[in-house]
Order: structure tokens, then sequence, then C-alpha cells
């Protein structure tokens, strides 16, 4: 049975206080229950004091991004044990505002997540297509050059300190969500990929589902079968809106 992971990407929000407002509403409404984990990614002048406020709580801490190198000459860069040594256990790859606005190819996003694993970290790597890629018919094809980029340098042995979050483009903020059986098509898709190479290990990886996932839409998505949580932007800014795809999570 693969557990339920409910990761909230804030990207470039929050403040001192706001954050430790939003924590605070979150640490203390974690829904009674089993079989799901929680996760906040904030951005990184925040990491340490948001650490310092999970401490002793449930709710696990990442980062949305890493450099690829591991030390040096990399001004305005975070080498991956940094984000280790700040407490984060996961670390957020490839998201498609990378790949989109800051020129992340396949192959960086690939060795980002390597240089994540070498010091401890689960890489969440992001795939997912444009609204003109689906709508052309290219999805599976773009979803396996993103996967398998990662795959061929990585290995499958990789994925087992893994997470893969399927985001649609389209629906990242848009408002628009993949419908419960548009997702798991996609989602069954890239188990199935891994499952070439490693039967048993694909059916352990958590594939999360990405792209304006709200309580009124989380109870849905997460009933398919191979949805296994979500990477929530929008609705992990608030605590309310996050608890809500918390408690669907605890009900799945
Ligand atoms: C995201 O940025 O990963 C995301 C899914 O955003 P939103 O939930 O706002 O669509």
């Amino acid at each position: 049975m693969r557990e339920i992971l409910v990761a909230g990407n804030w990207k470039m929000n929050g403040s001192t206080a706001a954050n430790a407002a939003l924590i605070s509403g979150i640490v203390s409404g974690v829904p009674e229950g089993s079989g799901f984990r929680l996760l906040v990614c904030p951005p990184l002048p925040y990491l340490a004091p948001v650490a310092e406020q999970l401490t002793g709580s449930n709710v696990a801490l990442g980062a949305q991004n890493v450099s690829e190198h591991e030390a040096g000459a990399f001004t305005g860069e975070t080498a991956a044990s940094m984000l280790k040594d700040l407490g984060c256990e996961y670390v957020i790859v490839g998201h498609s505002e990378r790949r989109a606005m800051y020129g992340e190819t396949s192959a960086i996003v690939a060795a980002k997540f390597q240089a994540a694993q070498a010091a401890g970290l689960k890489p969440i790597l992001c795939v997912g297509e444009t609204l003109a890629e689906r709508e052309s018919g290219t999805t599976e094809k773009v979803i396996n050059e993103q996967l398998d980029a990662v795959l061929e340098s990585a290995g499958i042995d990789a994925f087992a300190s893994a997470v893969i979050a399927y985001e649609p483009v389209w629906a990242i903020g848009t408002g628009m969500t993949a419908t419960p059986e548009q997702a798991e098509d996609v989602h069954r898709h890239i188990r199935a990929r891994l499952a070439k190479r490693n039967a048993d290990l694909a059916s352990r990886v958590q594939i999360l589902y990405g792209g304006s996932m709200k309580g009124e839409n989380a109870a849905g998505l997460l009933s398919m079968p191979d949805i296994d949580g979500g990477l929530i932007g929008g609705a992990s800014l608030k605590a309310s809106d996050f608890l809500a795809i918390a408690k669907a999570a605890a009900r799945t």
C-alpha cells in the first residue's frame, strides 16, 4: 500500500509572519489518521525558520529547487547538501516553471535529481505536457522524454527513493484541473513505463498529481488507483485550503 503525500509548493510567496501563521495553522490542524504525509516546500530563505517551527510535528520539509553542482563558484545557487543540512527531506526538481522560465532541460533536471539523491534528499520529479502538446496528441511522448532522461542517467533503482509528480502545465495555477480519469491515464502510463524496467519497484513509487488541486476535487483525484497524493500550489498557501486536501487524503 503506497502512502499518500500531500505536498505544498509555496513558490515565491510568504514572509516571516505569514509563514509562521500558515505553519501553525497546518500543524494544529493535521487530521487524525494514517497512510498519509504532509510536506511543505517554502522559499529558500525561510527553510531554516520553518524547519524550526516544524520540529516535533509530523509535517516534512522540502525545497523548491537545487543546484546540480556539489559546491563551488556558482553564485546564487544552493547545494543539495545545504538543503539537507537545513532539515529538508525532499526537493522539487523539474517544475514546469523552472523548465519554461529558467531554461532547465531534461538533462539539467536529471543532474539535479542525482545531486539531490547524492546528498540524501528525495527528489520530487515533475513531468507534464503543455496544452498544445495535449491537443496534438503528444502527451505520452513528452512524459516519456522527461522521464527517460532521468531513468537513463540515474537508473530505475534511483526511483526507490524518489517521488514523481505529474503536473499538466495547462492545469497549473489556471483553475483547470485534469479530471480524475485524465490524470489516472497518465499516472498509469508513468507506472507502466517504470514497470518495464522493474515492476516491483514501479508498484511502490509514489506518483502525485499537481494542477489546481483543491479541497473540492482532491477526493476524486485521490480515489484513483495510481494517484498517490498531490503537489499543491495555490491551495497550499492557506492552512484551511491545504488541510481540506489533507482531510481528503486521510479519508482515502
Ligand atoms: C504547482 O505549482 O506545482 C501547482 C500544482 O500549482 P497549482 O496548485 O496552483 O495549480
